[in-house]
């Protein structure tokens, strides 16, 4: 464990990753940003090329850049997301919507694919959107929903795991979503045995992936994932309100009906036909014109991802969350706080979540002292460590500082 601040500045040192952050955007304030995972720095490329974009291609270009360019954007980005983050091959994945609006889109689709089958599953403590939306899709399309206890349901458990679905599981089941790493625990799910204990009751899964792509290895084709979502403004650093993606398996997107056939997933989209027939790609999970400025954002963000490498990733995201791990044993559970993550890094993505007491006002002192981390609802205070930009020193000082805070010094 890194006891000095020295120390930690030692692990920067020797970081392969550490040249990575020079290609952000990062400024001397503040001087710990542990909020990754809700919103990813800038990469100067980005920048550059929102520049380009605006000066060269809109200014210059105007509407003859839809067909120099932009058209292919949702689904090229796709590619590129399916190929450096996501283990997809080319074809099955789109950038596009927020993952609110794709969740919606691929619960819709495969409820469709299970017709006859009467119940949808939800964990009971999974993001709200995602429970908000699977209970509308079950509304909308007359299914029941069956939730899933935990995790933080106060029954002690940090994740949902492949036993706990398999428990719920009927011959009634259409739809299982689930988010890979949990928003608070952190608990990372095991994807490839949830997916086949999924399989193996005739139903289908929907990945909600929006905390781990980036920082955890995922392998959607090799473990026969059905649909996945996910945002890019967290761990793929694409900026505020950067379009989602979705996936949807090769196997099923000759049958997929999504629920919002706008003209760009039609056949033909400049057609102007009388009535809607989907494009028998990918295509089809599109509704409206493209988010352009997002979509380039995105393309830049992943980059970074590829060029860092998911394995180098996810052993620095191992890394820093050991450190953050053992800091909070050492200097934050004797003041009264608790550790809400797994210890067991194998089933951790790259945060962690430590209840204190009075936690909002505790969140509003760090961030005064420059200090930035996530306040969760109601006690929970979220560090997110974000391998190609958190630094060693950062989680260093911010728990430093939260010792602080806490022993009111
Ligand atoms: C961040 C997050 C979202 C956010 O969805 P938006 O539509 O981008 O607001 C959804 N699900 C999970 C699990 C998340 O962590």
């Amino acid at each position: 464990m890194a006891t000095s601040l020295e120390q930690a500045r030692e692990l920067d040192a020797a970081d392969p990753l550490a040249g990575f952050r020079e290609r952000f955007a990062i400024g001397e304030d503040p001087v710990a940003y542990l909020d990754g995972n809700s919103l990813g720095r800038p990469p100067q490329a980005t920048l550059d090329r929102l520049r380009e974009l605006v000066e060269v291609e809109w200014s210059g270009g105007l509407i003859r850049s839809w067909s120099t360019g932009w058209a292919e954007l949702p689904l090229r980005v796709g590619d590129l997301v399916g190929a450096s983050v996501l283990g997809a091959a080319a074809g099955q994945t789109v950038v596009a919507d927020s993952t609110s609006v794709n969740l919606y889109k691929a619960l819709h689709a495969a409820a469709g694919l299970r017709g006859g089958r009467g119940e949808l599953v939800v964990a009971q403590a999974d993001f709200p959107t995602d429970r908000y939306l699977a209970k509308a899709v079950a509304e909308q399309r007359g299914l029941s929903v069956r939730e899933l206890p935990g995790p933080g349901n106060g029954a002690g458990t940090e994740g949902v795991s492949a036993d706990d679905v398999a428990a719920v599981l009927t011959e009634s089941t259409a739809v299982v979503v689930l988010s890979h790493v949990d928003y608070r625990s952190g608990y990372l799910a095991d994807l490839a045995g949830i997916t086949a204990t999924v399989h193996r009751a005739g139903a289908l899964v929907v990945w909600d992936l929006s905390h781990s792509a980036g920082v955890v290895p995922i392998e959607l084709d090799a473990c026969g994932v059905d649909f996945a979502v996910g945002c890019t403004y967290k761990y793929l650093n694409a900026g505020p309100g950067a379009p989602a993606y979705v996936y949807v398996a090769r196997r099923h997107l000759a049958a997929v009906e999504q629920p919002v056939p706008g003209w760009f997933g039609a056949e033909d989209v400049f057609a102007m036909g009388a009535d809607y027939a989907p494009a028998p790609d990918a295509r089809r999970m599109l509704s409206g014109t493209p988010n352009v400025l997002g979509l380039v954002a995105v393309e830049e963000g992943v980059r970074l991802v590829a060029g860092a490498g998911l394995d180098r990733l996810r052993a620095k995201a191992c890394a820093l969350t050991e450190l953050a791990v053992e800091l909070t044993d050492a200097w934050i559970v004797p003041l009264g706080g608790d550790l809400r993550t797994p210890r067991d890094p194998d089933v951790r993505g790259a945060h962690i979540t430590v209840e204190v007491p009075d936690a909002q006002a505790v969140t509003n002192e760090l961030i005064a002292r420059g200090v930035v981390p996530d306040y969760r609802n109601p006690s929970m205070i979220r560090l997110g460590l974000s391998p190609l930009t958190t630094t060693f020193a950062e989680v260093w000082t911010g728990l430093d500082v939260l010792r602080a805070v806490l022993s009111k010094s």
